[in-house]
């Protein structure tokens, strides 16, 4: 047997080692909400919630007043029926990072009754996956220097965040290309340009002979025309971040040809859609990348597990435990370097 007897929260707080800025964001830090289950046979399972205001609205004090509603929702039912966990769950799509982390915490709990780790559970379709780490916004000198950093201990994917100055952002591409050459570029506006001025962004770094792998959500999330404009004007693929938390986005952004990637959050769409989403994707032909908020190693866990289950992600963005500060790791694989490994 494996029936839900007990649910717990708890908050937990994280620093950041540095102040991470992005588009309209400074951020010190972040607080999380663990999700513990209990099940009659003692095995617990657990998942994390790293709540957004900026990108879900959610806002940590209200997602944990939910706690006796899950509660009452999930009570009793038998983690070998995860599927009823997650229909029952299905409609949290304004708490859905509170919704990966129940979903998630079923699989672990499913997982530790049964020895079978979650990613095999997902389909074992790959044991290794890779990382890569972020240049926040700053001035020139330290954008490059983090680069030529981070190129340097092995990461050979670099997220460069932009969007709030084009002509800096410019700059920036053309210091980091000359210190990491070789690496590949994810580039994240988090909306931060209008359409207009992401072709030109793209056109000039074209110029200098950079490649961009993936040009995340150059424009405001509700601007489907505006990704379109990007995608049909620039040189490199663009993913819909911001503009893709449910299913239902991303139906939307399949039907009008908005994007060539999707990056999926499980923060922003918790397990169930995010599988959704996956054939979804891939049966339109367009790609993926993966990503998070800012998840200490408990919650990046869940992300390294679906991925390696689905083996669906052309790109991991899965770096926030390595930017916060916590105080033992906690995720079942290693960390070695960019690569994150799960071994029998
Ligand atoms: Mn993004």
């Amino acid at each position: 047997m494996g029936k839900i007897i007990d649910v717990k929260f708890t908050l937990k707080e994280y620093s950041y080692e540095k102040p991470f800025h992005i588009v309209g964001s400074i951020s010190n830090g972040t607080t999380n909400i663990e999700v513990e289950l209990t099940l009659d046979n003692g095995a617990k399972g657990y998942g994390e919630a790293s709540p957004s205001f900026r990108v879900n609205g959610e806002k940590v004090e209200a997602l944990f007043e939910m706690q006796n509603f899950i509660r009452e929702t999930i009570m009793g039912i038998d983690v070998r029926n995860y599927r009823r966990i997650f229909d029952l769950t299905d409609k949290m799509f304004a708490t859905p990072s509170l919704k990966a982390a129940i979903q998630y915490a079923a699989l672990d709990a499913f997982s530790v009754e049964t020895d079978i780790p979650v990613y095999q559970m997902l389909g074992g379709a790959k044991d290794t996956i890779e990382t890569d780490k972020t240049v926040s916004i700053d001035i020139l000198e330290n954008r490059v220097k983090e680069a030529g950093e981070i190129y340097r201990d092995g990461f050979n994917f670099i997220k460069i965040k932009v969007g709030e100055n084009l002509q800096e952002d410019v700059e920036a591409m053309k210091g980091i290309y000359e210190v990491t050459k070789g690496a590949k570029y994810v580039v994240d506006a988090n909306m931060g340009y209008t359409p207009k001025q992401a072709v030109e962004f793209s056109k000039k770094v074209y110029s200098l002979g950079i490649d961009i792998s993936v040009f995340e959500q150059p424009v405001v999330a509700s601007d489907i025309a505006g990704l379109k404009f990007v995608r049909f004007n620039s040189p490199f693929p663009v993913a819909a971040d911001e503009s893709a938390h449910t299913k239902y986005d991303v139906l939307e952004l399949i039907r009008e040809e908005a994007v060539d990637y999707i990056n999926i959050k499980l923060m922003k769409s918790g397990i169930s859609d995010a599988l959704a989403i996956v054939e979804m994707v891939k049966a339109a032909n367009l790609h993926l990348m993966l990503g998070c908020m800012a998840e200490s190693s408990i919650g990046v866990n869940q992300s390294v597990h679906f991925s390696l289950g689905t083996g669906a992600f052309d790109f991991h963005d899965l770096d926030s435990h390595l930017m916060l500060k916590e105080k033992t790791f906690r995720g079942k694989f290693k960390q070695k370097g960019s690569e994150m490994v799960v071994e029998d």
